[in-house]
């Protein structure tokens, strides 16, 4: 089946880029496995005009929305496979069919990889957060403890105290420098190196951390900086330059979401280094205009 663009991820980034090529009167195929970034948790915040909103509610908006274009196509699917062709794009679905377009968007996200400790997967994303942006507010006057995962932890733990009274659990495998020292310090955060070995919970709210040395410390929610990996073979198949950024790995792109190879197009968490739903919307609007732009300018 041919269409104009195919954008592989139907979420912030995805359907951004979407809704600026079918109001260019382009075809599109949005190809979305639904499994957002933000699934686990229960609301999205810090997002204009959709603070509050449960991520399914903000992706049956943005879809009503789409569907009222006639050349907005949603096909729920896993894309496997992808390849160059003359024309463009190749991408084959789960379910065997095949699209082919002049421009290709990724917008497929990426996965946070999380501490091995008991208690943090079943609360991520509740009381066990990365964002003070998209859940510190609701968690804010509390106890609260940054978990280190790398020397971004610093940066994170001297945050934290505009939310709450701050412990940096280094795990006893970080270790801040003089000068950070004195500043987490001037921020008022207590520093605990024992490891943390069990967030202790009800699987929404945690109540505590246990040590490695038996020792129970009462917080309400646990900060952590996540590694962010690429995971999608498909990405891996394009062979696409990547960036290391502080914040991990990331698809190079240009100013116009290009990645290096012509083309193709790259959106939402997959190219940039800051991200939240508000940087991955306004990357697929770009990455949606430039894919506009490229089918008139480049064949
Ligand atoms: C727990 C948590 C809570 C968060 N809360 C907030 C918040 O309150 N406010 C905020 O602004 N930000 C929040 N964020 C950040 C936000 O979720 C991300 O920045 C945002 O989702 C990125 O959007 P995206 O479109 O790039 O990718 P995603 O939202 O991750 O969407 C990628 C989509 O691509 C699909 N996909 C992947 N591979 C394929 C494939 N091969 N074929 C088909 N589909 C595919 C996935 O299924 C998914 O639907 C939160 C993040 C986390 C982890």
């Amino acid at each position: 089946m041919k269409t104009d663009v195919v954008i592989i991820g139907g979420s912030f980034a995805g359907l951004s880029a979407a809704m600026q090529l079918v109001r260019g009167r382009r075809s599109v195929v949005v190809v979305d496995a639904n499994s957002p970034r933000n699934r686990f948790a229960k609301e999205s915040h810090g997002v204009f005009c959709l603070d509050g909103k449960t991520p399914v509610e903000i992706r049956a908006t943005a879809l009503a929305q789409l569907r009222s274009y006639p050349t907005f196509r949603l096909t729920e699917d896993t894309a496997v496979d992808v390849a160059q062709t003359k024309e463009g794009f190749s991408v084959t679905l789960a379910n065997g069919i095949q699209y082919h377009a002049q421009k290709l968007i990724l917008a497929s996200g990426i996965t946070d990889q999380l501490p091995d400790i008991p208690g943090v997967k079943e609360h991520w994303g509740k009381s066990v957060i990365h964002c003070p942006y998209c859940h510190g507010y609701e968690l804010q006057n509390r106890a609260l403890g940054v978990l280190a995962t790398s020397e971004m932890s610093f940066h994170q733990a001297a945050m934290i105290p505009d939310w709450g009274t701050t412990t940096l659990f280094t795990q006893g495998q970080y270790t801040p420098d003089d000068a950070v020292f004195d500043h987490l310090h001037r921020r008022g955060v207590s520093i605990e190196n024992t490891a943390i070995v069990r967030v202790v919970g009800d699987g929404e709210h945690i109540q505590r951390v246990e040590l490695s040395d038996g020792r129970q410390i009462a917080i309400k929610g646990l900060y952590l900086v996540p590694k962010v990996t690429i995971t999608s073979p498909l990405v891996a198949k394009l062979n696409l330059e990547r960036v290391e950024t502080p914040m991990g790995t990331c698809i190079k792109v240009d100013e116009l979401k290009e990645s290096s190879t012509a083309g193709i197009f790259v959106a939402g968490d997959l190219s940039n280094p800051m991200q939240s739903g508000t940087f991955a919307i306004a990357s697929g609007t770009m990455a949606g205009v430039a894919a506009h732009r490229a089918l008139i300018f480049n064949h």
